[in-house]
């Protein structure tokens, strides 16, 4: 299984890698958010590790993660209202297929 380091990031418009920062310095049991490595945008705010915010709940909602029809890319999805809070790549190299920002969906392309 490979690891999700990259991020969509809606500021640079493109993919970056992304870190994971506490929102509050020092106090990381407030949340975690995680932000481009380039320019510190935040792509989504996390906290017990495994429910992010969700502008539409306004609320934190349990984050799913959808497989993306692109190998090595994934969307980090409110369970809730399915509402897409980032898109997430393991690599670069399948990412170009997947760039188009309105393109992104987490359903309706299930082509191979
Ligand atoms: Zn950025
Ligand atoms: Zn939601």
């Amino acid at each position: 299984m490979s690891t999700l380091a990259w991020v969509h990031c809606g500021r640079c418009h493109t993919a970056r890698r992304f870190r994971f920062a506490p929102v509050v310095s020092g106090l990381s049991s407030l949340g975690t958010k995680a932000e481009c490595a380039s320019c510190s945008h935040v792509a989504f705010t996390m906290v017990d590790g495994r429910r992010a915010f969700c502008p539409l709940c306004d609320g934190f909602e349990r984050i799913e993660l959808v497989p993306s029809s692109v190998p090595g890319a994934g969307f980090a999805c409110c369970s809730a209202c399915g509402q897409l809070l980032a898109a997430l790549y393991a690599d670069l190299g399948s990412w170009s297929a997947a760039r188009s920002p309105n393109g992104l969906r987490p359903e309706g392309s299930s082509q191979p």
